[in-house]
């Protein structure tokens, strides 16, 4: 298989920025960046090897996802230590976060102490809109102003409970605590959902068993230590040897 060529960039994120594949419309290529944002974009920061890192545990984090979960993600290939081809998808402009401990803007919004174990893991929907700040919404507004039907709405809890459990077995074995993550969903051209976007520690609140200490962005977000120092150590967790550069 030969390697697709870069066409026009289609997207430059705040971690990412997507290129579309010369000559094939069904597919992009996605880069991971060193770049890390905060408090929508107010805060911001080049992280050393980050792009590669979370390059890494996204494309380990999200074939297990498939492989314990049975469903389908839009990653296809490999392509560098910061890119991957991906399918070229619709992205829902719904955030879909599952929380198992209180923390971040679930204990704002709702007065609670962070660090409060949920009876059941919750799952809620978020618009994806930087001008609103990812203002939190529920199905009829979804339904209402067309971002997603009803069916996609259910397959999107159904799908976040199941990517949950694994997630959660996954950290647990290594020794972290698995607070909150957020999952994006894709619709292919035959309207078809695929798990999306990314699962790094960007989108994710990692705690270490026991001490609590934070091992995802919001090590950033509050000025709790070093960003890249954090995400070697998440890598050494999952691959069981330090991050050298080399492609896993
Ligand atoms: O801020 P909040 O507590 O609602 O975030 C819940 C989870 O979703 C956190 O793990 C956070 O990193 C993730 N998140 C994200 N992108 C957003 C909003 C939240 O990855 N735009």
């Amino acid at each position: 298989m030969s390697d697709p060529s870069h066409g026009a960039l289609l997207r430059d994120g705040k971690s990412k920025k997507v290129f579309a594949v010369a000559g094939d419309d069904a597919h992009v290529i996605v880069h991971y960046k060193d770049d890390a944002t905060a408090f929508n974009g107010v805060k911001h920061a080049l992280i050393a090897d980050k792009g590669a890192v979370n390059a890494a545990l996204n494309w380990h984090l999200m074939k297990m996802v498939e492989v314990k979960t049975g469903m389908a993600s839009h990653l296809v290939r490999k392509l560098s230590e910061r890119e991957q081809l991906c399918r070229r998808v619709a992205i829902v402009p719904v955030e879909v976060v599952v929380r198992n401990i209180v923390a971040g803007s679930a204990a704002k919004r709702f007065g609670r102490e962070e660090g409060e174990l949920l009876p059941f893991p919750m799952v809620e929907f978020f618009l994806k809109s930087d001008e609103l700040g990812d203002p939190p919404m529920s199905d009829v507004h979804a339904l209402a102003f067309g971002w997603a039907e009803q069916w996609e709405l259910e397959y999107f809890r159904f799908a976040a409970l199941k990517v949950n459990a694994a997630l959660k077995d996954f950290w647990s074995d290594l020794g972290v605590d698995l607070v909150d993550f957020k999952l994006e969903f894709g619709r292919t051209p035959e309207g078809h959902l695929l798990l999306a976007d990314e699962i790094t520690p960007d989108g994710c609140r990692l705690w270490e068993k026991g001490s609590r200490r934070k091992l995802d962005k919001d090590v950033f977000r509050r000025d709790l230590g070093d960003l890249s120092d954090t995400y070697r150590e998440v890598y050494q967790r999952v691959f069981g040897e330090q991050f050298t550069g080399a492609v896993q």
